[in-house]
């Protein structure tokens, strides 16, 4: 499952996942992780090199249950920390770095073959990590649609109320993902493009749970 940020990507994939009686694995989150890493160390966002050499045997443990949440870094709980604005502001510059993605891709794909069945969303999910995935989807949303859900997501949490302010990050992180030179955030040619634009949360997974039969029956897959 891959598409840009704010279109409910995370949310829909660990439902299906648990739609689909499967595992669930959330690569943005590793990323995160990632990105926390390099901040607590200090190590200067624009020098790729040190950011690599931080990064390196990062010891992170992230969990696949769909229903239970669990990141780590060294041991410590940061799912909450790593979703907040210092790591959401930095992460695209971490995760530009090819020795990050070398080396979280390879774990990525260890843990999909581990796991059996299982639903894995980042933003290079189809296009490099596991191409050979039965079935490919890839979520879409208008800028300013992915911008109001975000800022009301701000709101509910108390983060204050900025649609300006959200759209503008929104379309930078666009930006700087689809065009950066390693793994750029596009469809898969094998992809199916779903639009949540206009669809609400059950609308969306009953679209997909759909997708992903009809996927499966016609490749024969089990
Ligand atoms: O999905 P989420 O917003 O948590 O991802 C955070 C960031 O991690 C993205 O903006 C992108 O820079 C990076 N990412 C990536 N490849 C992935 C997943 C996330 O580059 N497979």
């Amino acid at each position: 499952m891959d598409g840009p940020s704010g279109t409910g990507k995370s949310s829909v994939s660990r439902r299906l996942a648990t739609r689909l009686e499967a595992r669930y694995l959330d690569t943005g989150a590793m990323y995160r992780v990632a990105t926390l890493r390099v901040l607590r160390s200090g190590v200067d966002l624009s020098d790729p090199a040190a950011i690599a050499v931080t990064v390196k045997e990062l010891p992170l443990t992230i969990g696949t249950d769909p229903s239970r949440e669990v990141i780590l870094l060294d041991g410590e709980d940061v799912s909450s920390e790593i979703r907040g604005n210092a790591v959401t502001k930095a992460v695209s510059a971490v995760s530009a770095v090819p020795e990050v993605r070398e080396q979280l891709v390879a774990l990525q794909r260890e843990i999909a073959v581990s796991a059996g069945r299982i639903v894995v969303e980042g933003r290079d999910i189809g296009t490099v990590v596991l191409t050979e995935a039965d079935v490919k989807i890839y979520l879409t949303a208008s800028a300013e649609a992915r911008a109001a859900r975000r800022n009301a997501q701000n709101i509910a949490e108390g983060r204050g109320d900025d649609f300006e302010a959200v759209l503008a990050d929104v379309q930078r992180r666009d930006n700087l993902d689809s065009t950066r030179a390693v793994s750029p955030l596009r469809p898969a040619e094998d992809a199916v493009l779903v639009d949540t634009s206009d669809l609400n949360m059950d609308e969306v997974i009953d679209e997909l749970y759909r997708v992903v039969a009809e996927q499966i029956s016609a490749g024969g897959a089990q």
